[in-house]
């Protein structure tokens, strides 16, 4: 679980939330055939108890690969079972088999050459080096240097800041985020048009960058670090010099770039300098669709040793067969990961990551939701996948490997809803949606909502790129619709700053430590609303004529309609 939203009321817009509610767009929730009243009520009871066995000393925080393993393992498929489903895995199984392969780098310096003269950055101070390859040892020699302004190729907004220029074998120096191109109106303004304005696209998030590089043949990618743009830290970019899992790929991740990692600005700052080049200088030009990569005629060394060792994890499913034979061969996913730290840093003599509310909550939500789509008659025509994927805590692991090696095909998946931490502070008004309007899964959101009297708002941060940050990001990026909703912010008869003051509490006292565990002042009420509109999204996809579809402008639409185009 990532931390999320939380924004005072009187800041939020309202306006969108309205209209986002008054106005459906096709598919037309309207046909559904039973309204959220005659749905299955959802209980608090069976959810509580749920996250208690979850987050019990026993099961050890959960941990991919730990005797937790086995025992939540277990504890799934028989709440399943119970539950009416049928084994998920095709092979007749309720588990996905998920090979993960942990690295730890041990980066030696970083050698500029220029002319014969020679400059060497230091690791973790400098800069941070890692690698995907499953080896025991990469080398970087004498790799050409380009310095590749956001290393963005996005044909929506008619944007390439590569311009043809092959980088194979080269190292690439990219800014974060996504580039800030400023409204033609309005100078101090970003414009809404291109890169979503001050949201955050997948085209600046860390990965899309390394996944660009990989995908051109770049030997090498090192991001600059600004602490505001990236949102976090150099410390926590310090932390990838520790042990990263990966998925253990049959190509052992040999189609990725040798060398992924972070510089500092000061270090980038010194090495264009060396090229003669100007960092705020070239900064500026990447922030405009006529930018040209810059060769910098140097060239990057680097030998990177990892240590290395494979861990077995499995991801979790169980399915409800669709009722109708002529749809029952498409589906609707619930994904919600069952993973945790296991045991973690001692607090007050306790070493053990509970992660109740991140994430046994989600996984007892889902259970829960399973319980009560079985009950619902008449029956859902489309078969429902219930998917509790691992490793989402080592950078969402298991829903890659399912979203890359998918039991059912991805192009007959309608959409995804994900459920990663539940509102446990009573009832809200509304709902936050993380990357609210990105598709029609936020009407049916938005009419079931309404039915219980409560609207639906963005979460507060959108510059923060939360949407690509849990397990449904995995489907996004294969074009599969997905949905990522928080919990509420409004609670009713509560102060207006009630949430924001229990978010902080949670985030500075509990998040990613021992003491989040199931509190005394735990009060379910509002996650049952949640859970019950969660629970009517899935059935009326499941029923209903069309598919969902992303939004126009979208950055995975393009993806969909390909992917869906190529199945007829
Ligand atoms: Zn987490």
């Amino acid at each position: 679980m990532r931390i999320s939203f939380g924004l005072p009321l009187s800041l939020l817009p309202l306006a969108f939330a309205v209209a986002c509610a008054s106005e459906p767009a096709a598919p037309k929730p309207a046909a559904a055939p039973l309204p959220m009243a005659d749905l299955p009520n959802v209980s608090a009871e069976a959810i509580l108890a749920d996250i208690g066995r979850l987050a019990s000393d026993e099961f050890e925080g959960r941990a991919p690969g730990s005797k937790g393993e086995t025992l939540t393992v277990q504890y799934l498929s028989d709440q399943f079972a119970k539950a009416g489903l049928e084994p998920g895995n095709p092979d007749g199984t309720w588990v996905q088999k998920v090979p993960l392969v942990g690295l730890t780098p041990a980066p030696t310096s970083l050698e500029i050459q220029k002319d014969g003269v020679k400059k060497s950055f230091k690791p973790i101070t400098d800069f941070v080096a890692f690698s995907k390859h499953v080896v025991g040892e990469v080398k970087l020699e004498n790799s050409e240097l380009v310095f590749a302004g956001y290393g963005v190729q996005a044909p929506e907004y008619n944007w390439d800041d590569f311009k043809g220029l092959d980088v194979k074998g080269k190292t690439l120096i990219v800014l974060v985020n996504d580039p800030p191109v400023p409204d033609p109106q309005n100078a101090r303004e970003l414009d809404a048009k291109t890169f979503g304005g001050k949201a955050m696209t997948y085209y600046g998030r860390w990965t899309y960058k390394y996944e660009k590089a990989a995908e051109l043949g770049a030997a090498a990618v090192l991001i600059v670090h600004e602490a505001y743009s990236a949102g976090y830290p150099w410390a926590v970019v310090q932390g990838n010099a520790a042990e990263r899992f990966n998925l253990a790929a049959p190509d052992k991740n040999l189609g990725r770039s040798k060398v992924e990692g972070w510089l500092t600005m000061e270090a980038a700052t010194e090495l264009l300098k060396m090229a003669g080049q100007d960092y705020q200088k070239l900064k500026a030009l990447a922030a405009t669709k006529a930018f040209q990569p810059v060769p910098l005629g140097m060239t990057a060394s680097l030998g990177l040793k990892q240590a290395m060792r494979t861990v077995d994890s499995q991801n979790v499913i169980g399915k409800l067969p669709g009722a109708d034979p002529s749809l029952t061969n498409e589906y609707v996913i619930y994904t919600a990961h069952w993973d945790h730290f296991g045991h973690c840093a001692v607090l007050d003599g306790d070493d053990i990551c509970n992660g109740a509310l991140d994430n046994a909550s989600g996984t007892a939500m889902m259970l829960e939701i399973a319980r009560k789509m079985k009950a619902i008659q008449p029956a859902p025509k489309r078969s429902i996948l219930f998917l509790s994927v691992t490793a989402e805590e080592q950078g969402l692991l298991g829903s890659e490997y399912y979203a890359a090696y998918p039991l059912y095909p991805l192009d007959k998946t309608l959409g995804v809803v994900n459920i990663d931490g539940i509102n446990q502070w009573g009832k809200t008004s509304d709902l936050v949606v993380v990357g609210l309007g990105a598709s029609d899964l936020d009407d049916y959101a938005a009419a079931a909502a309404k039915e219980q009297n409560r609207t639906l708002k963005p979460d507060a941060e959108p510059e923060k790129g939360f949407y690509y940050r849990s397990d449904h990001f995995n489907f996004a990026k294969k074009g599969v619709p997905a949905f990522d909703p928080g919990g509420g912010v409004d609670y009713i008869g509560k102060p207006a700053d009630y949430s924001q003051k229990k978010r902080d509490e949670y985030t500075n006292n509990d998040y990613h430590k021992p003491s989040d565990q199931i509190k005394a002042d735990w009060d379910l009420s509002g996650a049952v609303d949640d859970a019950k509109l969660f629970l009517a999204i899935g059935y009326r996809v499941a029923q209903a004529e069309k598919y969902p579809q992303w939004e126009t402008g979208n950055e995975f639409r393009s993806i969909r309609e390909a992917a869906l185009a190529k199945r007829k």
